[in-house]
């Protein structure tokens, strides 16, 4: 017996339509916001999401599936969707297309972490990236964009946001807040240690208890951003404002991964204790160009699908049914079954779903399957039937019959009569 790897899930075939409902729900956002699906490879060379992604971030430190090709390359499992976006936006030189360039993906993601609720070793993200907008409106859009997906969702979470500014006031920020870990250091993680020297943003970030009560009281980002970058972040607040979308600045967020600048969000249910972020996003000013392209703007968000379907199913959330067969044809012997056969070959052909027998089952078994089936009408071709050139069309849902002939059964069953 061989059993799934640690941290991976199957969907199962009863399972899948809610899989099917939240990617509908994802592409049915995309569409109304203009995104256009982007698709790039599993894996990546893992020079991409060490320079993409950073170095100092757990992601690249701890938790990605690197391995050598039977060529001797070093290859990764994509940990997370942007670093391929934008290798291919630089690659494909789609900085030359009409500004700005509005995307979207649903992908795999891997990351060798513990294992728990709403954390696996491969998971998927549905996300979005803008690129080529400097501007606080594409910010505002990116938040509505998941917000109105959650909404559509019916996922509940609370909407945090919070600027980590630009290069220039990040450096100082960093200066600031090294002066203010610099007495604390000892008593703080061997990560933390390593964060002081070479990105102390990060430690407000740490999930260790003490390290997070020694963080409480380190200066604020939002009190040392630059003038372009307060700016910035209160025409975003506005935004949201006028549109009266609710949220809190949470100083702490300042996503797990090196690229962000100026905004950065998370939205997090309480619903399922502490993997409860579902969606984070940001503004990636500087990834364009530490990729090697040119100097472009770019914001985006990527959603958990696993944490947003364990949200939706604790909160009985409402999924529309999977389909279901409308007719089952039944046959009884050779010539019956070859007829209930064609009939429904010509009604798939039409865009109807339609069963038969495959298990060369008794009439009566037949009548229990399509019944377990769901089937909304059933027909059973016997020798008469086959005679008269027509079925009785049963209605299951409320025991009526109807005589149809064979040519005449799509057009009934559209009808719906
Ligand atoms: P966390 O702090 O929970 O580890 P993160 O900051 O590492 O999240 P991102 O890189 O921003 O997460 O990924 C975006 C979203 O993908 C998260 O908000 C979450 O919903 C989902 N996600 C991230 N890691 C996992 C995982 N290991 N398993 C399931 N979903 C995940
Ligand atoms: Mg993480």
């Amino acid at each position: 017996m061989i059993n799934i790897p640690k941290g991976t899930k199957d969907v199962l075939p009863d399972q899948s339509y809610k899989w099917q409902y939240v990617e509908n729900a994802a592409r049915e956002v995309s569409r109304v916001y203009a995104l256009r699906e982007v698709r790039t490879p599993t894996f990546e060379y893992t020079e991409l999401f060490n320079r993409g992604v950073g170095e100092t971030t757990d992601v690249v430190g701890k938790e990605m599936y690197t391995f050598e090709d039977k060529g001797g390359r070093s290859i990764t499992l994509k940990p997370e969707g942007t670093a391929g976006v934008a290798r291919t936006f630089i690659e494909n030189g789609l900085a030359s297309s009409p500004m700005p360039l509005k995307t979207f993906y649903i992908t795999p993601a891997f990351r060798y972490e513990r294992p728990q609720a709403g954390r696996l070793r491969e998971f998927h993200q549905f996300g979005i990236e803008i690129f080529g907008s400097s501007a606080p409106q594409t910010d505002a859009e990116v938040i509505f964009a998941a917000s109105s997906f959650l909404k559509k969702l019916g996922v509940k979470a609370r909407l945090e946001i919070n600027s980590i500014g630009c290069k220039t006031c990040r450096s100082e920020y960093n200066k600031t807040l090294k002066n203010y870990f610099a007495p604390h250091l000892e008593q703080m993680c061997e990560t933390c240690k390593t964060r002081f020297e070479k990105n102390p943003l990060r430690m407000l970030d740490c999930k260790e208890d003490n390290c997070k009560k020694i963080a409480l009281s380190a200066p604020r980002i939002t009190d040392c951003l630059c003038e372009e970058c307060s700016a910035h972040f209160k025409n975003v607040k506005n935004l949201l404002d006028g549109q009266g979308l609710q949220y809190t600045v949470n100083p702490f967020i300042v996503r797990g991964l090196d690229y962000y600048t100026r905004t950065v969000f998370e939205f997090v249910s309480d619903e399922i204790g502490a993997q409860g972020t579902v969606c984070g996003g940001g503004r990636y000013d500087g990834l364009i160009e530490q990729l090697g392209g040119s100097s472009l703007p770019a914001i985006g968000f990527a959603a958990g699908i696993e944490r947003l379907l364990i949200v939706m199913e604790n909160t009985g959330a409402h999924f529309p049914e999977a389909d279901k067969p409308l007719i089952y044809i039944a046959g009884m012997d050779e010539e019956t079954r070859s007829k209930a056969f064609s009939v429904a070959a010509e009604l798939r052909q039409k865009g109807i779903i339609a069963e038969i027998d495959h298990m060369s089952r008794s009439v009566k078994a037949q009548l229990k399957y399509a019944d377990k089936l769901g089937a909304k009408y059933v027909a059973v071709i016997g020798g008469d039937e086959l005679a008269n050139g027509g079925v009785n069309l049963k209605n299951m849902s409320d025991g009526t019959q109807c005589a149809v002939k064979f040519g005449d059964i799509y057009t009934y069953l559209t009808k719906g009569e």
